[in-house]
């Protein structure tokens, strides 16, 4: 065991803590010091026999995320003192009451917030979903708990090292799945970069530290051309009297990465690496117009893109970002994005929420107390399960926004490929619920309709329209979402009574009690879950009541059976299972024990990284670690994944998709098929080509070993003549 100097670690808990006195000694007021002093020695005490995974006193990360919420989200004392004491419930003895005793009840509701839900879950819902639930819920509440969760997470992704593998899976497909996009919309752009990549770096090492090299190796020539792009703006602003400062900074490791994987391209592909950004002192009077003439001045040296302008300060974005974005063509023809913001409208951009605050905006207050109001209006609705609330609140956080307008010229703020019905739905819950159909700039369009930005929209209403099941495929919004499927829940449960008494009646004429016993054998009879959708199913004449008669029979000749118990038992056996016979899931052994199938999604092959995820119907799926859905899987139901890997395969083949462009050249299409089939005796299940003006672009399914095998095969497609691209996907 290693030694631990008790001295020298007081003397270095005692050097953070000063430390982090420092960091917020320009925000401190008379008595705010003694506060905070209470709480490190508080938490000091609480913790004093924990240690973090790396060894380290625990202590250390309470003040590690009271210093990044005072120096990077740039809070103030009362957040720091419920940072210091952010785990201290959890985790010690101490309780709430404690804390409202020693600290007021502000900080109490604070740490309520920041402490987890404990206890038994229900398999039909996920204690993590409910945990994020409870989270978001209290940003009605205080907002407070929300940033100082994200200084908590912050600090646990940068020290992530010393955690299992498996853990930090779990963790950094958690921080991707919802604080990145959730540290976004608060407006807190540097902290979601830094998630962004640290989940990347656990996700997908490889592709990380490739990035990484080749941003470092490609570093030098990148700063010469920046330093040729900004010479002559630089000159010219400064001629004009402007004070400025210029940053090029290559974009994020996580938004490379993105580019190249929606777009199929290398690193070497990607022409925007890193954008300039134009900084300037400006009072607030005229801090538009010095904006534009930035942009004037940088436009008289680079051409612009008209596609690619972005006024954001006109209209700010929902979360407060300001700024004016612009692409232009480069001096080696290429394009480079070119900011240009003044200092407050940096310092906003940079820390978001807590920056509103120090400049008091009233329009950027508006747009977030907006934003704000707009989740507690989806918190209300109590009917939504706590999965489809992550979702429909994750389909908020992630789109980007439009502004379209009303008949009298009021602006609104709507989620990207919003329709006609989620404008409707923005407005009035009944103007939804009554909508039959809208004016767009004056023309007659359906409720599917997809606006854009601009847009002037009037609503058509009808006091005979009600919803309906279909309108849920084309709202965005997740205030339309969940006020339709509340709207239809309690149709159903209408129509459903008339179906009750349909069946009483019945039960009647055959002389049957309608007892519980009875109605559950009903169920298993027709094979419908619950007894609403049973009723349901009768009163809209979907079961046939002819066959009671039958049922009634069976009934008297068998014997009551113990009603199987269903899925929640089976699939904590199944967890059992397999998580029990061995630590982990070996793909290709003793599996006839276990029912797995490898999942369509990603198609996984041998040597990629996978896990099991264990379903509640199909047995065991196996995912590879970077599939599509593998974030949300494992950050909602992290308690269904099992750990899998290959055996060595024998020779079993296994179903990989490949993409191809090039340039459409004779005889291209039969020097791949050769390739393939000939050459390295590969089966294809599909090949399909699309060409284009001379372009192709084409998909292919075929069966292979491993990703040995694969690699192999795709060098081998890069050869062929024509050929320009070659990329693995996913979906078959
Ligand atoms: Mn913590």
């Amino acid at each position: 065991m290693q030694s631990i100097d008790v001295d020298v670690e007081k003397k270095e808990i005692l050097k953070r803590y000063r430390n982090l006195l420092k960091s917020c000694r320009k925000v401190l007021n008379k008595g705010d010091k003694q506060l905070i002093r209470l709480a490190f020695d508080t938490a000091l005490e609480a913790h004093k026999e924990m240690r973090r995974k790396s060894g380290e006193p625990y202590i250390y990360h309470p003040i590690a995320v009271a210093q990044i919420v005072t120096e990077e989200i740039g809070l103030g004392p009362t957040s720091v003192v419920a940072a210091l004491l952010h785990d201290v419930v959890e985790d010690t003895d101490m309780t709430i009451g404690d804390i409202e005793r020693l600290f007021g009840k502000k900080v109490a509701v604070i740490i309520d917030g920041l402490t987890k839900i404990s206890g038994v879950f229900d398999h039909s819902s996920s204690l993590q979903a409910e945990n994020f639930r409870k989270m978001l819920l209290t940003l009605s509440d205080d907002v407070r708990v929300i940033l100082i969760k994200l200084a908590d997470r912050l600090h646990n992704m940068r020290t992530l090292d010393s955690m299992l593998r498996e853990k930090q899976m779990k963790i950094a497909s958690e921080t991707a799945y919802l604080y990145a996009p959730l540290a976004h919309r608060l407006g807190l752009y540097a902290v979601k970069t830094e998630l962004d990549d640290l989940a990347l770096k656990y996700m997908e090492p490889e592709v990380y530290r490739t990035i990484a090299y080749k941003l470092q190796q490609t570093k030098r020539e990148r700063n010469r051309f920046i330093n040729e792009f900004i010479e002559p703006i630089s000159k010219e602003l400064s001629k004009q009297g402007l004070k400025f400062e210029i940053k090029g900074r290559p974009k994020s490791i996580h938004s490379i990465w993105n580019k190249m994987k929606k777009q199929t391209v290398s690193f070497e592909e990607i022409y925007d690496l890193f954008a300039i950004r134009i900084i300037i002192e400006s009072p607030a009077e005229i801090e538009k117009s010095d904006c534009w003439k930035v942009y004037s001045i940088v436009t008289d040296f680079y051409l612009p893109n008209p596609d690619r302008l972005r006024d954001w300060i006109s209209t700010p974005k929902a979360n407060g970002y300001e700024s004016l974005h612009t692409t232009v063509m480069g001096p080696k023809g290429t394009w480079v994005e070119v900011q240009i913001r003044t200092q407050r409208m940096d310092e906003i951009a940079e820390k978001g929420y807590a920056a509103h605050w120090k400049y008091k905006e009233s329009t950027i207050e508006n747009a977030l107390d907006e934003w704000i109001h707009k989740i507690r209006e989806i918190l209300e609705n109590p009917e939504s399960n706590a999965l489809d609330f992550i979702d429909d609140f994750k389909l908020n956080l992630f789109s980007e926004e439009m502004f379209v307008f009303t008949p009298k010229g009021e602006l609104r703020t709507l989620p990207a490929n919003s329709t006609t019905l989620d404008f409707a739905f923005d407005i009035h819950s009944d103007i939804g619920y009554k909508c039959i159909g809208a004016k767009v700039n004056h023309k007659l369009v359906p409720l599917s309709y997809q606006l854009h930005s601009g847009d002037q929209v009037e609503i058509i209403t009808s006091g005979k329209q009600t919803p309906k099941d279909d309108w849920l495929n084309f709202v965005t919004t997740a205030k339309a979402k969940s006020r339709i499927k509340l709207a239809l829940k309690e149709e159903k449960r209408k129509i459903a009574e008339e179906g009750r008494e349909i069946l009483e009646k019945k039960f009647k004429s055959l002389k049957i009690n309608l007892n519980t016993a009875n109605i559950n054998e009903l169920l298993a009879f027709y094979r419908v879950p619950t007894s609403l959708d049973l009723y349901y199913k009768i009163a809209k004449g979907l079961v046939d009541l002819v066959d009671l008669k039958e049922f009634i029979i069976e009934k008297s000749n068998i014997k009551p059976k113990n009603t199987p118990k269903i899925e929640s038992n089976s699939l904590e056996d199944m967890v059992k299972l397999a998580r029990g016979s061995s630590e982990m899931l070996i793909i290709g052994e003793n599996m006839d024990k276990m029912d797995y199938k490898l999942s369509s999604c990603c198609n996984p092959i041998p040597g990629d990284d996978v896990f099991g995820f264990i379903t509640v119907n199909d047995g065991i799926k196996i995912h590879r670690t970077n599939c599509p859905s593998a974030m949300q899987l494992m950050s909602n139901f992290a308690y269904r994944i099992v750990k899998a890997k290959w055996t060595s395969q024998k020779e079993i083949a296994f179903l990989a998709g490949v993409r191809l462009t090039g340039i459409d050249e004779v005889g291209v299409v039969n020097n791949i098929t050769r390739v393939i089939s000939s050459q390295l005796k590969v089966n294809m299940r599909s090949i399909s080509i699309d060409s284009n003006d001379g372009v192709f672009d084409g998909t292919i399914m075929l069966f292979v070993h491993n990703t040995d095998h694969l690699t192999t095969l795709m060098k081998q497609l890069e050869k062929v003549n024509g050929i320009l691209t070659v990329h693995r996907i996913d979906v078959n």
